[in-house]
């Protein structure tokens, strides 16, 4: 019995071993590796941002400029990496997992004072305020006069792909094509547009006439009818129509798209966005300059181009759920990260002008963040079509690379695709009527909306790559003399007085 019982009896010790050192080997690796990062204590910080963005080589859900100028990134990290980043920083909140942040910046005079009042704020930088996310306070805020911008669940991509074709490659020369189609634009069409979505007067949506009261994004029908209005619209213009629906805790919205596909370079889509939604939910809620012009002039511009062909894919996007913190975008950008997405223009509020000047804005990011150079492309293309196509007049494009992140195009950037924000003058001369009932077409400037829509039209059209059309372009007397000079003596056939133009 022992003789037998003994090699059980060390079996079962060998078992008892093995067992005890597996536990003690994987403890101590344990022990060895980094905890778990739900472990350590995470922090939301304010990082100064004393040279590149990606030199910092931290999760950034933010890049910002404070009301005194200084750069500064919002990042969530644990408070061990910031303190040996080796980099100037003030810890803002105690992160847990879920919690979302909402950065809002304040377009009302007296708006930051109000929101102290009722709201713990986490960081005031003189521009804007952060606070933690809550149901309502969104719309609270937004009432009050704040831009909203809910920061990401990831961290911002700080790389631009290098395999992007660069866009300015088909700014060559003047098109008469496009030509043509920025002459197409009227202030009749831009104004029957902004009428239609404001309710000034009523639009014929699913057969019978209706008037938009409002465009909230709970509205319900108004918005309902709206969306099938810009649907029924793109359709029209030939252009293949979709929706796209998210949900953001208890919102529930649809974007509505409509694509242009390209004829030589379909995988690669330019982005004309505007949001539909607008403020406030209760009443009347015209939303005239924001956001009826930037939707006007999607829809002046598919209604033209719907007509050419382009090698690029364009595509018109009507965001919803922006006034709560860019909630549509947020769920289109992440929809589309794995597109060739080559340049985004988002148009919010381009009616309002009361000084009667040409001013507009054009915000790209911070030359220190690595997707400003990207951006700039579609900035300078933009001002571009201004100067070539004869409306330098009426228009002034200046490039504003402050990083302003309070509108859809921010959802792209924190994916690095390449986006600029086109905007009336909202550093000095911001519409007094935003967020309210009174922001109402008789206030906006047509003609200076119309010219914007034409910008945008020439802009979209070159990023996109106009087919060649049968005209071809009239040569410049320089671009004759360069060509003259390539070409042998031999076959040179010109008339005589060819220089002479
Ligand atoms: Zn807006």
């Amino acid at each position: 019995m022992v003789a037998v019982k003994m090699p059980r009896k060390s079996v079962l010790t060998a078992f008892l071993a093995t067992l005890f050192w597996m536990l003690f080997i994987t403890a101590a690796a344990g022990q060895a590796g980094e905890p778990p990062s739900s472990l350590q204590s995470q922090v939301l910080a304010r990082v100064e941002v004393p040279g590149l963005l990606q030199d910092l080589n931290l999760p950034v859900y933010a890049d910002l400029t404070d009301a005194a100028g200084k750069y500064y990134a919002l990042v969530i990290a644990p408070r061990t990496r910031l303190e040996t980043a080796g980099v100037s920083f003030q810890t803002l909140d105690a992160y847990s997992p879920g919690t979302r942040y909402l950065l809002a910046l304040a377009r009302r005079p007296g708006a930051r004072r109000n929101a102290a009042a009722s709201v713990k704020i986490l960081h005031d930088d003189g521009r804007r305020i952060l606070v933690r996310y809550a149901p309502g306070l969104d719309e609270l805020l937004a009432d009050l006069g704040f831009a909203l911008r809910l920061l990401g669940e990831k961290p911002m991509t700080l790389a631009i792909p290098t395999l992007r074709p660069r866009v300015l490659e088909f700014l060559l020369t003047p098109d008469p094509g496009v030509s043509s189609m920025i002459a197409a634009v009227t202030q009749e069409t831009v104004n029957s547009y902004i009428s239609g979505l404001s309710g000034e007067t009523p639009v014929m949506v699913e057969g019978s006439a209706y008037t938009i009261t409002n465009r909230h994004t709970r509205s319900g029908t108004p918005l309902e009818k709206a969306s099938r209005y810009v649907f029924e619209q793109l359709q029209g213009a030939g252009l293949n129509t979709s929706l796209h629906p998210w949900t953001y805790a208890s919102y529930a919205n649809r974007n509505v798209v409509g694509e242009l596909t390209g004829a030589k370079l379909p995988d690669e889509i330019v982005l004309l966005t505007a949001h539909l939604d607008d403020l406030p939910l209760n009443g009347l809620a015209p939303g005239a300059d924001d956001n009826a012009s930037g939707c006007a002039a999607l829809l002046t511009a598919a209604g033209i181009m719907g007509r050419h062909r382009f090698q690029r894919t364009i595509r018109f996007v009507f965001f919803t759920g922006e006034e709560q913190g860019l909630l549509g975008s947020e769920r289109y950008a992440e929809a589309v990260a794995g597109e060739n997405i080559v340049a985004v223009l988002n148009l919010d509020m381009i009616g309002y002008d009361s000084a009667n000047g040409p001013t507009q804005r054009l915000h790209t990011r911070k030359p220190a963040n690595p997707g400003y150079q990207a951006d700039l492309e579609i900035a300078a293309t933009f001002q571009e079509v201004v100067n070539t196509y004869g409306l330098a007049g009426s228009l002034q494009p200046i490039i504003t690379a402050e990083g302003e992140s309070e509108s859809d195009h921010s959802s792209f950037w924190d994916r690095g695709f390449a986006a600029v924000f086109a905007i009336e003058d909202d550093w000095d001369d911001f519409n007094p009527d935003y967020h309210s009932s009174g922001d109402k077409l008789q206030n906006l400037n047509l003609p200076y909306c119309t010219a914007q829509v034409k910008a945008t039209v020439g802009t979209v059209a070159h990023l996109a790559g106009p087919i060649a059309t049968a005209v071809s372009p009239t040569p410049t007397p320089w671009q004759i003399l360069l060509l003259s000079r390539q070409r042998p003596a031999d076959t040179f056939h010109g008339p005589p007085n060819f220089l002479v133009n």
